[in-house]
């Protein structure tokens, strides 16, 4: 396909080593990877649980920090044809909408940052991943992988087949077999206490709503309530209105499934009357158990030929909008490490050298989500008062 990365030239007249990797895990973190060591001239082969490339996600929304990368990346243009670009960032009282926060966004994070801030269908920024990573990787649906030798390194896939390797990568979800295995004991993901209701509503049913069509026609909106709040933005260049609702958890049923959306508007009952309208215009709405994980130690193996990337390390709570931003930055630093190789016995310090870059950063991006539940759930009181008089008076400063 194509050899060395332009990013990452190799020293003068060393030449570029191609290595086998196994990426395990077809998410945007594990695409996202895979895309740039394939791109860079290694076989890399992405292992993935499910027969096809689907996202049940709804909106997700991608900072500059991502946008910028996708951008460097040749995506960029792609991401703008199918994303929304949010003018404001509202945050407001749940019970009345009063806006207590307000943030300019559109051309200021362009100019501040060099890069947009978009809203984008989930599924459509996996398919643009997966359509620019496709040419360069060898792509095994129906794989699951059920252990990793990391000694060899080599799979074990459900089907018995053994896959031996040289480098494998563990972007395998928050739910992750790999990081059991460099754990060295049975992992599991906690609960949070939080769960998040997500459905989307055809912009076209707002806009016969003035007061609906205002939101159409404003940036993301986030409503903070006690225990709960609910963001809300468009995405599909505005065809779509992407609704969040976070609420509290009743048990630790971790599966996604479909929920009774009556149950859905009794939990937002406090909630001003347009959530009330939104929530009238819905008729099927998934919701998903919000796990958590303790910071790692070390995201690479001991024996240094097994590292983990995205939320198979660092899963963390939605409310920076920042999990999948992590897992491409992992893979922006791991694709431009490893596409400096230029003999084997420097795979460990590389490995080494990801995780010294990427773990300080993730570890606070999932420290500040948690601090974020603190923030947006309070309940009505003085610390709730003192949080929207001090968002009130950043507001003041933002608006001269
Ligand atoms: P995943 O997307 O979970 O992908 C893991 C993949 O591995 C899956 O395809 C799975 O099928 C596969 N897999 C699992 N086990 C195996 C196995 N044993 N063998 C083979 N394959 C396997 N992030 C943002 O940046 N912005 C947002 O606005 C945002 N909003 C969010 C809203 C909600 C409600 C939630 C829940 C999350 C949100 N996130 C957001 C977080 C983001 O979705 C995740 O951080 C991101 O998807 C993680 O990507 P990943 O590639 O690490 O893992």
């Amino acid at each position: 396909m194509q050899t060395t990365s332009k990013e990452a030239p190799t020293k003068a007249g060393d030449k570029f080593l191609p290595l086998d990797i196994a990426v395990v895990g077809a998410g945007l973190g594990g695409l996202a990877a895979a895309y740039l060591l394939g791109r860079a001239g290694h076989r890399v082969t992405v292992f993935e649980a499910a027969s096809t490339i689907t996202d049940v996600g709804a909106g997700i929304q991608l900072s500059p920090n991502v946008t910028r990368l996708l951008a460097r990346w040749g995506l960029g243009e792609k991401v703008k044809e199918l994303a929304f670009v949010p003018q404001t960032l509202s945050l407001r009282r749940y019970k009345n909408g009063e806006v207590v926060g307000w943030r300019k966004w559109g051309e200021i994070m362009e100019r501040d940052y060099g890069a947009p801030y978009c809203h984008i269908h989930r599924a459509d920024i996996h398919n643009i991943l997966f359509e620019h990573a496709k040419p360069y990787i060898n792509f095994r649906p129906s794989s699951t992988v059920v252990s990793v030798d990391p000694s060899v390194p080599s799979l074990t896939l459900a089907s018995g087949e053994i896959i031996r390797t040289q480098v494998v990568i563990g972007a395998d979800g928050v739910h992750s077999r790999i990081r059991s295995i460099l754990v060295g004991k049975p992992d599991s993901a906690t609960p949070t206490g939080d769960a998040a209701y997500r459905t989307l509503i055809p912009t076209s049913l707002m806009l016969k709503d003035p007061e609906l069509k205002e939101l159409v026609n404003e940036g993301a909106n986030c409503w903070m309530g006690p225990k709960r709040h609910v963001v809300g933005y468009c995405v599909r260049r505005k065809e779509l209105y992407n609704l969040v609702l976070i609420h509290p958890c009743k048990g630790t049923n971790e599966t996604t499934r479909e929920v009774d959306c009556d149950v859905m508007r009794k939990d937002f009952e406090g909630f001003e009357p347009r959530v009330q309208k939104l929530l009238s215009l819905v008729d099927s709405a998934l919701v998903w158990s919000l796990m958590d994980r303790k910071p790692l130690d070390s995201w690479v193996h001991k024996d240094s030929k097994v590292c983990l990337l995205g939320d198979a390390c660092h899963p963390m709570l939605p409310y920076r909008a920042q999990g999948a931003a992590m897992a491409i930055e992992d893979a922006a630093v791991l694709g431009n490490l490893l596409s400096r190789v230029t003999q084997r016995n420097q795979v460990p310090a590389l490995l080494q050298a990801y995780q010294d870059l990427r773990l300080p950063r993730a570890t606070l991006a999932q420290d500040e989500s948690r601090m974020n539940q603190l923030t947006f759930h309070l309940e009505d009181g003085p610390d709730q008062e003192r949080r929207d008089n001090s968002m009130r008076a950043a507001m003041e400063v933002a608006l001269k």
